[in-house]
């Protein structure tokens, strides 16, 4: 460990490090050796109401200012969070366990690139005039006021970037709670966000259970919530939210279909399942888990998926060699095994993997089932961990109806050779966030978010745009006022 990943408070608001001991002891535990590296405490209900106060005056302040302005603070965040990029990614790797040969290009990168993205249009938000015969219509993008940010444990940088980045490019202020198995991170994204000249309460960080995001979303200082998070999370978030008619954003999980095509190039298609259930150990909400491959070439793709995951390089993930880590937590590699297990009791085909490994840290080798039919619970059932599930089809109406039979709807992708059947088979499967030939890039130039319980709302893009701010529109009459009496 380069340096003590403790943070000097538990919390970050109005622009300085805050604690109460008072709040209950969460350890901070490193995945790959069960170590404890730091501990912070929940937020009582006295920070999270200074967090909320603090946020409610700065983003009157930041709401003051010209777009362009905001977007400086923005843009120069992001530089400092790329220049700080392996120390940044050096406490991501300790927070979730994931490799530092991925959090050194998917985390601070990824927020910074969303901070740049959005300081970039923050000057460009504008309203619009509507002529109407003399009269005439404006319309002003207003900020919808206090936001909150709720995140998972799997990016915990990326999450408070991505929903930060918008909320503060559109004027709003934002307390943020991390999911408090990864609670560090998002602290150095406040710290950066201040010394990158954001006003003091602009972007608070308090730690907690979900009693706090409870608290954080039941209080009438908050106009909108963002969580990433699970459909069932997410289905007490948004009905919480709709009491006091709050706007929301919902990444949920996922389920996603992954065809693969008679005629597909083997070592992409293998590539794109590799990617879509094994990085971050399977911890992605967009994973294309159900692997669906056409009867003719399954046997070639399991050998060459076997093949290839025995190139795997797990271990250490400080090692920048190191390709695959831990699980997150002991709890997440408990529920996942009860999925493995479950998988061969269903009577799938473990063709690898499947055990524990033989070490310290929450380590579960990569593992693939085949001959996975539609009703089993591996082929139901968000894992969320490193387990794929492969399953046959012969035609194409068949697997698309087969690839929708699911509450899900986060993402899709296909590897075919043939152009029209992309992008046909695309346009029938219902999901948000999908690929052609490719599989879990996520630019932040795209839209990115889910149908059906995998959420409402998008993130990244300029779609973020309108569900961090809200219309006014001003009619202007000039002439006389007409009345009935
Ligand atoms: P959870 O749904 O368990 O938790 C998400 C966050 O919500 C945590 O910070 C949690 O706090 C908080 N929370 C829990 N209950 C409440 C409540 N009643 N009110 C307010 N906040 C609450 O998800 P995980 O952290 O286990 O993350 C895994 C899930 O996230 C998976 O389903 C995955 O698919 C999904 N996900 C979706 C993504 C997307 O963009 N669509 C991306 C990444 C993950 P705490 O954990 O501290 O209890």
């Amino acid at each position: 460990m380069g340096y003590d990943p403790q943070p000097e408070g538990s919390h970050y608001i109005d622009g300085a490090y805050v604690d109460d001991s008072a709040g209950e002891v969460i350890e901070v535990i490193y995945p790959a050796t069960g170590e404890v590296i730091a501990k912070v405490h929940a937020a009582t209900p006295a920070v999270v109401d200074r967090a909320l106060a603090a946020a409610a005056r700065a983003q009157v302040i930041w709401a003051a200012m010209t777009g362009r302005e905001r977007g400086r603070v923005l843009v120069d965040a992001a530089r400092l969070m790329r220049e700080r990029n392996r120390e940044l990614s050096e406490l991501e790797t300790l927070d979730t366990g994931k490799p530092l040969q991925e959090t050194l290009v998917a985390d601070a990168t990824s927020g910074a690139d969303a901070l740049e993205y959005f300081g970039g249009l923050a000057g460009s938000l504008t309203g619009e005039h509507i002529q109407l015969g003399e009269d005439w219509v404006y319309t002003v993008r207003e900020a919808l006021g206090v936001c909150v940010g709720i995140g998972a444990w799997n990016y915990p940088t990326q999450i408070a970037c991505w929903k930060a980045a918008p909320a503060l490019a559109c004027g709003n202020a934002m307390v943020f709670k991390p999911s408090e198995t990864t609670p560090l991170s998002a602290l150095k994204v406040a710290e950066i966000l201040i010394e990158a000249g954001a006003p003091a309460g602009l972007f608070n960080v308090v730690q907690g259970m979900g009693a706090v995001g409870g608290q954080l979303v039941g209080d009438p200082r908050v106009a909108k919530v963002s969580l990433t998070g699970s459909a069932a999370t997410g289905r007490k978030v948004y009905a919480a939210a709709a009491g006091e008619m709050k706007h929301v954003t919902m990444e949920l999980g996922g389920k996603s279909p992954l065809v693969v095509f008679e005629d597909a190039e083997l070592e992409n298609a293998v590539s794109g399942a590799i990617n879509g259930n094994f990085y971050s150990s399977g911890q992605v909400c967009s994973n294309g888990t159900r692997v669906f491959v056409h009867r003719a070439i399954k046997e070639a793709f399991l050998e060459r998926l076997t093949e290839r995951l025995k190139g795997a390089v797990i271990g250490d993930p400080m090692d920048e060699a190191t390709s695959f880590g831990p699980m997150v937590s002991a709890r997440q590699m408990e529920i996942v095994q009860g999925f493995i297990a479950q998988g061969e009791a269903e009577g799938a085909r473990l063709v690898y993997g499947g055990k524990r490994l033989e070490r310290p840290g929450f380590y579960l080798e990569p593992t693939v089932f085949a001959d996975v039919t539609d009703g089993m619970v591996i082929a139901r059932e968000e894992i969320f961990g490193p387990v794929m599930a492969v399953l046959d089809f012969e035609d194409e109406d068949e697997v698309i109806a087969r690839a929708n039979d699911t509450v899900y709807g986060l993402s899709a992708g296909v590897f075919t050779r043939d152009i029209s059947r992309a992008h046909r088979v695309i346009g029938r499967l219902q999901a948000g966030s999908c690929f052609v030939n490719s599989y879990n890039d996520a630019p932040v130039e795209a839209p990115f978010g889910g149908v059906k319980a995998s959420g409402v709302g998008r993130e990244n893009s300029k779609a973020a745009i309108e569900h961090y701010s809200q219309l006014k529109s001003v009619y202007v009459r000039m002439g006389d006022v007409e009345a009935p009496f």
